[in-house]
């Protein structure tokens, strides 16, 4: 079976301002090579609108109120410090939160058998009443409420390999004991949260702290752990926060993946899908900075989620 990747142009619109690390680059470098492997594997499709009641599972109405008020008409408005809307935010954020839906409608429909959404903004540390670090609404949030909610599925699993810590995915599944979130990020660093000793209220969060300098070997053995409590846990379905910035070169941070790595890292996580839960498998663009450390790393990403 295929692999879904879901994507549109609206990310486009989405301006941060001049030299900003989350621009538009960043997407189309990854969208270009992924046409470019002119893979028969992969089935394109585009978000679709949805039911704006997901979207209000993972953050409460006063916050959607408020961000549906600062789009501007012109110009940019700051949500905070580094997060910045312009008049195509609106539909690119929606459209972010759209994709991960019609990939996770794809799986579940048996029309791919995982996906990978291309899409920005990313969504890792927008809080349930707070944007952050770049995102707006929790992509990833969303969509493990929708498989909830939609599919009735009684267990998700998000696993984060963004070099940050998913703050805003913690916050949103504290207390939540349907959702396990595992995060590998390094620490101590932005955005501050995710110490070892954080588990929720649920001890339904797993935090693997990794040290600035961290070796490729060192990053991959740290998951043994993560999939000790994944196999635990027996998620029905999983969800990836796949962030590329724990890249060597990416300008973010200082972990020292190789673009490879994330091929092993996938495909790690492919086999114990495959063995809990069917292989249901979408991933999410978070970060990544560095254009061709990540159009590598995504290559290899999505080259492994299209294999056996
Ligand atoms: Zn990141």
């Amino acid at each position: 079976m295929d692999t879904g990747i879901i994507t549109t142009d609206s990310y486009l619109n989405h301006d941060t301002g001049r030299d900003h690390p989350e621009r538009a680059d960043r997407v189309t470098v990854i969208i270009d090579n992924l046409k470019k492997m002119k893979s028969k594997s992969l089935i394109w499709k585009k978000p679709k609108k949805f039911d704006l009641k997901y979207l209000q599972l993972a953050h409460d109405i006063d916050y959607l109120n408020s961000v549906k008020d600062s789009f501007p008409n012109h110009g940019l408005s700051f949500l905070d410090g580094d997060t910045i809307l312009s008049p195509g935010s609106k539909k690119a954020t929606i459209d972010a939160v759209g994709s991960i839906l019609i990939g996770i409608d794809g799986v579940m429909n048996k029309e791919f058998k995982n996906a990978f959404c291309a899409v920005r903004p990313p969504g890792h540390h927008a809080e349930k009443q707070k944007a952050m670090g770049f995102c707006v609404y929790n992509n990833v949030a969303v969509g493990a409420y929708y498989l909830i909610e939609k599919y009735n599925l009684k267990k998700v699993a998000i696993i984060d390999f963004d070099v940050h810590h998913g703050n805003g995915t913690q916050n949103i599944f504290y207390n939540n004991e349907k959702v396990l979130y595992i995060s590998s990020h390094q620490y101590p660093y932005y955005p501050g949260s995710g110490n070892a000793n954080d588990k929720g209220n649920k001890n339904n969060i797993l935090n693997v702290p990794l040290n600035a300098g961290t070796k490729p070997h060192e990053f991959l053995n740290a998951y043994d752990n993560i999939f000790k409590k994944l196999k635990e846990f027996k998620p029905e379905f999983i969800l990836l926060s796949a962030g590329f910035d724990a890249h060597k070169d990416d300008p973010l941070a200082q972990i020292n993946l190789e673009s490879k790595d994330f091929y092993t890292l996938t495909k790690r996580i492919m086999s114990i899908a495959k063995e809990i839960c069917g292989g249901k498998i979408v991933s999410i663009l978070e970060g990544g900075y560095d254009l061709n450390a990540l159009k590598d790393s995504v290559n290899y990403h999505v080259k492994s989620l299209t294999e056996d």
